[in-house]
């Protein structure tokens, strides 16, 4: 990333920096690029959602969803998404709002109940470890803090995790039971994993007989280009494999519709789904299934799902055009920064030199730009090389998302000349 600069040039590009800095900081900016949420007028797109079932309250099959069961979740609701999630809508359960609990609750019955294939409870073992490709989602890390579970980082590659590293790790280690996943438009760095990937993770080899790929397709259908990925099912590949239970498959209408009102799914072998229906009928007697109901009365099919998404890609990409445009303009030729040009998902990954990370959200939070903590797209909050940055800029308008884009570019150039001129 370096770029040669003479003493003098290095002085007037850190000048300029500190001078644009000042600025920026006098503008007495308030915006926030934090988290990935949909941006109202993306939940806007879903208002009818909110007057459904509108009167009607029979499931297809008669069932009134007003009423207590169907732990399942709706079939006609599965079949919609089974093909999106690579899921048979058999395999596939609806359930309530959020994947994330899903995968809460898969770490809770795994410590506390026997998976398929398993030879005991997890809890009952010394040490427990979860490989974490990063850059990776602080949710998964946090969940894996909260249970006492290991996390041993791997590294990505444009193809997914680096697949030579996961398959030594899991070989060698019994106590290593599962891998974060994000297969698709991954969160933060919009990698999708290619088909040699899926099958290796498929194939592999691990010395825990009851290792899960929780594999969180949480933007399976969150384009943003003209060409869609796709990427090879886990859930087939697996059984093909002869490891049929190694899949946990995750996802969501979380945006897709409303972000806190969705619909989560899980899909994996006829086992798995037996060994979480038969914890969940002691934690649940059934789902929101009026929920699930104005979901298919919303969406209607899987096609009706892939056009609310085009709309949602109407909204979205000007903002990732805006700051694609921005970094090139502002970054561009400095050997300051890379930036992934995400095909989808909800994230840019800023790259920048070591050591930098925490130092640029540090100046652009008292310039009144707030960003995902630098080390949070790592376990433990650590990024060994302090040079991750998160950018989440679905939320903002497209004004205040160019204001902060720029006002970051600013932290980067001020950031990045003064550890040159050390
Ligand atoms: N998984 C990933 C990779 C995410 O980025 C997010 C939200 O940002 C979630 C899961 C949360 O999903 P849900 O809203 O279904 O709990």
């Amino acid at each position: 990333m370096t770029t040669e600069l003479s003493p003098d040039e290095l002085t007037g590009l850190l000048d300029r920096a500190r001078g644009d800095y000042q600025d920026l900081v006098g503008r007495g900016l308030s915006l926030d690029l934090t988290r990935g949420k949909p941006a109202p007028e993306q939940l806007d797109l879903s208002e009818e959602l909110l007057s459904l079932p509108g009167g009607r309250y029979t499931a297809e099959d008669g069932t009134d969803v007003r009423n207590y069961g169907g732990l399942r979740g709706l079939p006609e609701l599965r079949e919609i998404f089974a093909g999106l999630l690579q899921v048979p809508a058999a395999q596939l359960l609806a359930a309530g709002n959020s994947s994330l609990e899903l995968m809460h609750d898969c770490l809770v019955h795994a410590l506390l109940s026997v998976l398929p294939g398993a030879e005991s409870r997890w809890v009952e073992q010394e040490r427990i470890a979860f490989l974490c490709p990063v850059p990776g989602y602080d949710r998964h890390f946090a969940l894996c803090e909260r249970f006492g579970i290991d996390m041993i980082p791997v590294p990505m590659t444009a193809e997914g995790p680096d697949m030579d590293t996961v398959e030594r790790l899991v070989a060698e280690d019994p106590a290593v039971k599962g891998i974060w996943c994000v297969p698709k438009y991954s969160n933060p760095d919009g990698v999708c994993y290619g088909d040699d990937t899926v099958a290796r993770l498929a194939a592999m080899r691990t010395a825990a007989p009851d290792f899960r790929v929780f594999w969180d397709n949480a933007y399976a259908v969150h384009h943003l280009t003209d060409e869609p990925v796709e990427i090879a099912g886990l859930l087939d590949a697996c059984a093909e494999a002869g490891n049929p239970d190694r899949a946990f498959v995750f996802g969501s209408t979380s945006k897709i519709t409303a972000a806190g009102a969705g619909v989560a799914f899980f899909g994996a072998s006829p086992a798995n789904v037996q060994w979480l229906l038969a914890n969940n009928t002691k934690r649940s007697i059934g789902p929101d299934k009026v929920n699930q109901l104005r979901h298919v009365l919303f969406l209607r099919d899987a096609d009706g799902v892939r056009a609310h998404m085009e709309r949602q890609r109407a909204l979205l990409r000007p903002k990732f055009e805006a700051v694609a445009r921005i970094l090139d303009a502002e970054l561009g030729g400095t050997g300051l920064a890379t930036w992934t040009s995400p095909k989808g998902g909800y994230f840019v990954t800023l790259q920048v030199p070591d050591g930098c990370a925490k130092e640029v959200v540090r100046r652009a939070a008292e310039a009144g730009i707030v960003l995902t903590p630098a080390g949070a797209t790592h376990p433990y909050g650590d990024d060994p090389r302090d040079a991750v940055i998160r950018i989440a800029p679905s939320y903002p308008g497209l004004a205040e998302l160019e204001q902060a884009i720029e006002g970051l570019a600013v932290c980067v150039r001020l950031v990045g000349y003064e550890q040159r001129a050390r």
